[in-house]
């Protein structure tokens, strides 16, 4: 519900976020909108639009703004999720225009990993103290690629799917990991399926724009890529209660308004079922060997922009944005109203950003608390949404139980 609410008599008592931000002397029509906002209200769509557009001069109201709203939902604390990204497989249908990740058979990289090389990595991971194993993975190769029919023949799957929920379930009983998938389009039969060997999973939505779908775009031939389809899967996770994570990628051709759009987009999906436990905002780095190596990356200005209209989009949402896409100057995301840095892995590389290392674990809890935060260790589950993990009976919910501290994020915290 999108409301603007002006100052009343009535609402004198009430904390304004006018109180953390009067210190500023430049006051925009944009500030004064912001001063007007209740903590935990969301802005409209017209003032996002202002705001994912604003001067330089306004940019620190904005912050400020997006940075009281954030304390207002989680003050104090940062966190992120220790993991192991394990890619499944890197061979995939679709063609993104931004992506380095895929791979078709027989290129050099192509891989599918084994049980053996899953629980391997899991297992070392365990060693770090990581409690998140990411499978991340190629949108249904088999519909193209005999080559992956073979493999999955060979494994003894019929489909990527189903070699995905044996690795997860493999995961879960072997190690103290919990698995979280993000395998591209799922159908509720799917939905459902995974939910029962992994607390969480996510898609990220990306846009909602289809003019990117158009010929030499950055879904051109990406039949996985249709918003309407991904929206669908989103919405599914919802009817099924499923604590989801999805986002937006910015830089990739889309327009500020599309930006916000995908944001509200998220937002009416979250309104209507509660599951979004965490909306990425991601920007778009370039690589040598992609088709948009010669597109502009987002500034750092436009990804401050971005976080901050989320956050006041999503006020009482979980805000987060990878560290190493925007190194060196990382922490200012902090200013922009993120409470969540994802998934950081001691271990394993950022195979989507091979060459964006994360930050070292020590080095991020340093910045972090530089800004006045602490930095605190969750599961690939938010604490808000355990309860309907913890529910249900079975190996999954005891796993879940067995991670969790007091206040439902990771047990313990080891040096890296
Ligand atoms: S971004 Fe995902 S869906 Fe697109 S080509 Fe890469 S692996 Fe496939």
């Amino acid at each position: 519900m999108i409301r603007c609410i002006r100052r009343s008599a009535e609402a004198s008592s009430v904390t304004r976020i006018a109180d953390k931000i009067a210190a500023l002397e430049h006051r925009s029509c944009c500030g004064t909108e912001l001063a007007d906002l209740r903590p935990g209200t969301p802005i409209s769509r017209d003032l996002a639009l202002q705001l994912i557009d604003c001067s330089d001069g306004d940019l620190p109201t904005l912050l400020a703004a997006a940075r009281a709203a954030k304390e207002n939902f989680k003050p104090g604390v940062i966190t992120y999720s220790r993991k192991v990204f394990l890619p499944l497989t890197n061979l995939c249908r679709d063609y993104c225009g931004y992506c380095t990740f895929r791979r078709d058979p027989g290129e050099p990289g192509a891989h599918t990993m084994s049980p053996e090389e899953v629980l391997a990595v899991a297992r070392a991971g365990e060693k770090l103290g990581c409690t998140e194993a990411l499978f991340s993975l190629g949108d249904k190769p088999e519909l193209i690629f005999p080559e992956m029919r073979e493999t999955l023949q060979r494994l003894g799957y019929k489909s990527t799917l189903h070699y995905l929920e044996a690795m997860c379930e493999l995961v879960l009983r072997e190690t103290s990991l919990l698995p979280h998938p993000n395998p591209g389009l799922l159908s509720a039969e799917w939905i459902a399926r995974l939910s029962a060997v992994s607390p969480s999973m996510g898609l990220m939505l990306e846009t909602t724009s289809n003019n990117l779908l158009a010929s030499g775009r950055a879904h051109d031939n990406a039949p996985d890529k249709i918003p309407a389809k991904r929206l669908r899967t989103i919405e599914e996770a919802g009817k099924q209660q499923v604590p989801f994570t999805t986002g937006l990628l910015i830089g990739i051709g889309e327009t500020l308004e599309d930006r916000v759009d995908t944001l509200i987009a998220i937002r009416d999906l979250h309104e209507s079922y509660g599951h979004i436990q965490e909306v990425i905002v991601q920007n778009f780095r370039t690589k040598s060997a992609i088709p948009m190596a010669h597109s502009p990356e987002p500034s750092h200005g436009e990804m401050l922009r971005a976080v901050a209209v989320a956050r006041l989009l999503m006020p009482n949402v979980n805000i987060q944005a990878p560290p190493n896409l925007s190194a060196p100057y990382y922490e200012e995301l902090l200013d922009a109203g993120i409470n969540d840095w994802g998934g950081i892995s001691p271990l394993t590389p950022d195979y989507i950003n091979p060459e964006k290392p994360w930050p070292h674990l020590e080095q991020l809890r340093l910045r972090t608390e530089d800004k006045g935060f602490q930095l605190r260790q969750r599961l690939p589950v938010y604490p808000e949404f355990l309860s309907a993990v913890l529910s249900r009976p079975g190996l999954l919910s005891r796993k879940v139980q067995a991670a969790l501290d007091s206040d439902g994020l990771a047990r313990e915290m080891r040096a890296a």
